[in-house]
C-alpha cells in the first residue's frame, strides 16, 4: 500500500529529485485555494493575481463548480468516444448557441485544440483545393502549445531548438504588420493562425485594422483563419470571446485554459462546412469530451457567459489600472501597463529585462502571485470575479514588492 499524504511529507527540494527539470517552480508549495486567495504548506496566504496562468477565471474552488464536479464524479467519468454523453452535448450546444460555431471538437489541452485546428486546416485544403495548398502562416512571438506541430507554429525559436526536424510548411511574419502578412500570402496558404491578443509573447493586443486585414487576406487566398483564444477567450477580454470585441470572425477558434477553470478541457470551434473535413476516424482523443470535464466546462461556460460577469471585467480592469499607474510613476521598474480586459502586462524598464522571475519571487515573499510573460513583462491574469478588496490588497502587496526591489537591489533569490 502507498503511504497517505500525512505519512509522506514532501517539500520543494523533492522536485529536483523526482521531476523532470523542464520547470523551476517557486520555493513555496500551495496546498489550497478559495476565490482569489491561496495558502501554502505553512498556511501563509497569498493574493492571486496569476489565476493559474489565466485558467482559474472564476477563482479557486468556486462552490458551484465544486458541486458540479462532485455530482458528476458520482455519476459517470468516462465512456470513450464510442458513445457520446450528455454533458458534452449540452456544452457543445451552448457554445454553438453563443458563438459563430456550428460544430465543436473537445480536447484536453490548448496544444491539442490547436493541433486539431491545424490538422483540420490542412485536411480541408486537401479536400477542396490544390495539392500545393499546405502552407500555414503564423506570427513571430506567438505561442500555440508544445506539441511538435503547435510549437513550430509558435514563433519562438528557443522553444523548438533541439527538437528538429520540425514539421515543414509553416512560415512566420511579424505580428500587427499587415504588409508583411500580405507579402507572405499566396494561394498555397491553407491557414493563418493568430492570437487576437498575444499572451506568452508579451501581452500584445492585435490592432483592429490588422485583424480585419488578416481576415480579408484569408478570404482573398481561400485560407482559413484560426483564432487561438486559449488565453484571451472565455471572458478574459471582457467579451465571451475576443473576436466578438474585434468584430472579426474566424473560421476556427480554439479555447482551453479558463474553459475548465482548472479541470483539463479544450475545444475547437468551427463551422459545419469546415468541420465536414474531419471525417470519421480522421482525428480523435481518448479523454477528449469526457463527461467529467464537460460537466465542469458547462458550468464554467454558464457562469462566464453571464453578462454581469463580463461587465465586471471592465470594471475590475479600471480598478487595477487605477492602482497600477501610481506604481508605474513611482518606481523605476514598470514603464507602462498594457493588455486587454483582465490580461495585463506591466512593461519592465530596461534594467529589469530578463529579471521578471526576481520580481515574481519577491512578490511571493510579500504574499502575492504574479506571472512573467517573455523577457520584458510582468503579467497579471486575476480571476474575472476577483473582489475589490482582493484587488486592493494585491495592489498593496505589489507596491511593497516594488518598494523592496526599487533601487535595483534584487530580491533574495527564492
Ligand atoms: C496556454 C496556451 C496554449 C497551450 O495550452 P496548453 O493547455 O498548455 O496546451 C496555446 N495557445 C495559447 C494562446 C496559450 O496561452
Amino acid at each position: 500500500m502507498s503511504q497517505s499524504a500525512a505519512e509522506l511529507p514532501v517539500t520543494r527540494a523533492d522536485f529536483d529529485e523526482v521531476m523532470v527539470p523542464n520547470y523551476n517552480p517557486a520555493a513555496v508549495i500551495p496546498v489550497r485555494g478559495e476565490g482569489s486567495r491561496v495558502w501554502d504548506q505553512d498556511d501563509r496566504e497569498y493574493v492571486d493575481f496569476a489565476g493559474g496562468i489565466a485558467v482559474t477565471a472564476l477563482g479557486h474552488c468556486h462552490p458551484q463548480l465544486v458541486s458540479v464536479l462532485k455530482e458528476q464524479g458520482e455519476k459517470l467519468w468516462h465512456l470513450s468516444n464510442v458513445m457520446t454523453n450528455e454533458p458534452a452535448l449540452r456544452l457543445a450546444k451552448k457554445i454553438c448557441a453563443a458563438t459563430f460555431a456550428e460544430r465543436v471538437y473537445f480536447a484536453n489541452s490548448g496544444g491539442e485544440a490547436n493541433e486539431a485546428a491545424l490538422k483540420l486546416a490542412r485536411k480541408h485544403a486537401a479536400e477542396h483545393h490544390s495539392e500545393a495548398k499546405r502552407r500555414i502562416v503564423a506570427f513571430d512571438n506567438a505561442f500555440h502549445g508544445r506539441t511538435l506541430f503547435t510549437v513550430t507554429a509558435g514563433g519562438q525559436p528557443a522553444k523548438t531548438e533541439g527538437f528538429e526536424p520540425l514539421p515543414s510548411g509553416i512560415d512566420h511574419v511579424p505580428f500587427n504588420d499587415l504588409d508583411a502578412l500580405a507579402a507572405a500570402m499566396d494561394d498555397d496558404v491553407c491557414a493563418v493562425i493568430v492570437e487576437p491578443v498575444q499572451g506568452e509573447g508579451g501581452i500584445v493586443p492585435a490592432d483592429t485594422e490588422f485583424l480585419r486585414g488578416v481576415r480579408a487576406l484569408c478570404d482573398r487566398h481561400n485560407a482559413l483563419l484560426i483564432f487561438d483564444e486559449i488565453q484571451i477567450g472565455m471572458g478574459r477580454s471582457g467579451h465571451l470571446f475576443a473576436y466578438m470585441g474585434y468584430g472579426v470572425t474566424p473560421d476556427i477558434l480554439t479555447s482551453a485554459k479558463a474553459l475548465g477553470n482548472g479541470f483539463p478541457i479544450a475545444a475547437m470551434l468551427t463551422t459545419a462546412d469546415i468541420a465536414a473535413s474531419l471525417t470519421l476516424g480522421s482525428h480523435g482523443s481518448t479523454y477528449g469530451g469526457n463527461p467529467l470535464a464537460c460537466a465542469v466546462g458547462e458550468a464554467v461556460f454558464d457562469l462566464i457567459s453571464d453578462p454581469a460577469l463580463l461587465a465586471g471585467v471592465g470594471e475590475r480592469r479600471e480598478r487595477l489600472l487605477a492602482g497600477l499607474q501610481p506604481l508605474v510613476d513611482k518606481y523605476d521598474i514598470f514603464t507602462d501597463v498594457r493588455g486587454s480586459g483582465l490580461l495585463l502586462g506591466c512593461v519592465l524598464a530596461e534594467a529589469w529585462h530578463g529579471r521578471g522571475r526576481e520580481i515574481l519571487n519577491a512578490a511571493i515573499e510579500q504574499g502575492l502571485l504574479v506571472l512573467v510573460a517573455g523577457q520584458t513583462i510582468i503579467r497579471l491574469a486575476p480571476a474575472l470575479n476577483i473582489s475589490h478588496a482582493d484587488i486592493d490588497e494585491g495592489l498593496r502587496r505589489l507596491q511593497a514588492t516594488l518598494a523592496a526591489l526599487d533601487g535595483g537591489t534584487p530580491a533574495k533569490q527564492a
